[in-house]
């Protein structure tokens, strides 16, 4: 027990039936977990960006949602707005990736394509919710783009509109995050009259921030959680700007999100040198969690290897 209260337990119990085993590789700590360790003691074993290898050698991500596939938003294809998933995510209501191995939903296994390495392939899981933040707003080759936010999910947003050809701009207030940024593709001077504003800080100030800086008709996307209310004004209005909230990931134009989101890492050989900044072993889970938090200790990402 640590003075963080986070503690580094045995597993218990039996495997799911029907499940896999994965032996974790590496997990990532995000925004969420921490928020979560501030509500308190975790029924569940954290980490939901998390990659390992199956019994049979396969590498993969794990995909942290358990999507029924039966409900009507499942059958078209959009799977974060499943009627059933909130009970079903890997480190929220389920036994998640913070854990040297754990058991998963065969469907959940995604393999990982040929040639990346699996180290980092925790990062999947961040660039899946920006690529679905991307997709949903329509960004396409060509746009000007603005993601506010330089936090892993607004870093990761940005390799996902370059992955689909926008030209990208990135206002952050870290230097060392918007650093990285600019070697994801980013340029840091920052415009206005964007076709599209993607916020991944999901607050009060960054979504007008957001509205401001969109062009009149643009489309303002919502990446960052929103943990507390927002309102809008009258530039929104006036501007008639369409505003899409994003979760999750699901298919677009047919193709899976999550899946993609490995191919994006496949491309960006510089991304996790930019992204996964600490690293800590299981041990150490509690340091990682207060290093993830301290802003003096300059984190991106910090990742738990077993
Ligand atoms: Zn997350
Ligand atoms: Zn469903």
């Amino acid at each position: 027990m640590t003075g963080d209260g986070i503690r580094v337990v045995p597993s218990e119990g039996e495997p799911p039936v029907g499940s896999v085993r994965v032996r974790v590789a590496s997990s990532g700590i995000c925004g969420t977990d921490l928020h979560l360790v501030g509500l308190g003691p975790s029924a569940v074993i954290l980490g939901h960006e998390f990659c390992g290898t199956l019994d049979d050698g396969t590498a993969v991500a794990v995909l942290p949602v358990v999507r029924c596939g039966t409900c009507d938003r499942c059958r078209a294809g959009q799977e974060s707005q499943c009627r059933q998933a909130l009970g079903s995510l890997y480190g929220i209501g389920l036994d998640g990736g913070l854990a040297d191995e754990t058991w998963i939903d065969p469907a959940c296994a995604v393999r990982l394509p040929d040639g990346l390495p699996l180290d980092h392939a925790n990062l999947v899981e961040p660039l899946a919710v920006g690529l679905h933040g991307v997709d949903r707003t329509g960004v396409a080759g060509g746009m000007r783009v603005l993601v506010i936010g330089d936090g892993p999910i607004g870093l990761c947003t940005v390799a996902a509109a370059r992955y689909r050809g926008a030209e990208v701009d990135l206002e952050g207030r870290r230097p060392y995050r918007t650093d990285a940024g600019e070697r994801l593709g980013a340029s840091v001077t920052v415009g206005n009259d964007y076709d599209v504003v993607l916020d991944a800080a999901g607050t009060q100030e960054s979504t007008a921030r957001s509205v401001r800086l969109a062009r009149p008709g643009g489309t303002v996307g919502i990446l960052g959680t929103y943990w507390s209310p927002i309102s809008l004004g009258l530039e929104f209005q006036m501007k008639e700007l369409t505003l899409v909230p994003s979760f999750m990931y699901g298919h677009h134009h047919g193709v899976d999100e999550f899946a993609e989101g490995a191919d994006i890492l496949h491309s960006l050989p510089d991304l996790p040198d930019a992204v996964n900044t600490h690293r800590f072993g299981l041990d150490d889970a509690a340091e990682a969690f207060r290093v993830a938090a301290d802003r003096d200790e300059r984190p991106i990402k910090v990742v738990v290897r077993p």
